[in-house]
């Protein structure tokens, strides 16, 4: 699969203008390595940058061996609610009554 590493936009760090790519490559399967370039003249920094695969947030059907990226914490907390979800009595349109709040102090008439 072919990504445009043009598709990833990046501000220059030390004048923030728009910097484009010169050169990317696969460092590994998690890593790629991005040269990008500050379009102000003026500035005309050049620097690498690291895009990396960190997390994921649905698994792959072709799993890797070799490659590792942990279940994202908001995954794994939809995994284990759903069970709770689908339970018979919890579902939706039960409700509690809304509690009554005491008088604090009798009214004389
Ligand atoms: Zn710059």
């Amino acid at each position: 699969m072919h990504v445009k590493a043009t598709s990833m936009f990046y501000r220059c760090p030390h004048c923030q203008a728009k910097a484009t790519t010169r050169h990317s490559s696969q460092a590994s399967p998690i890593l790629r390595e991005l040269i990008y370039q500050c379009t102000d003249v003026e500035c005309g920094h050049t620097f690498v940058v690291y895009a990396a695969a960190v997390r994921t947030l649905s698994p792959s059907a072709k799993p890797d061996p070799l490659v590792y990226l942990p279940i994202s914490e908001h995954t794994r907390r939809v995994v284990t609610e759903q069970p709770a979800i689908t339970q018979p009595g919890g579902g939706p349109g039960v409700r509690l009554a809304p509690k009554v709040k005491e008088a604090g102090r009798a009214v004389p008439l």
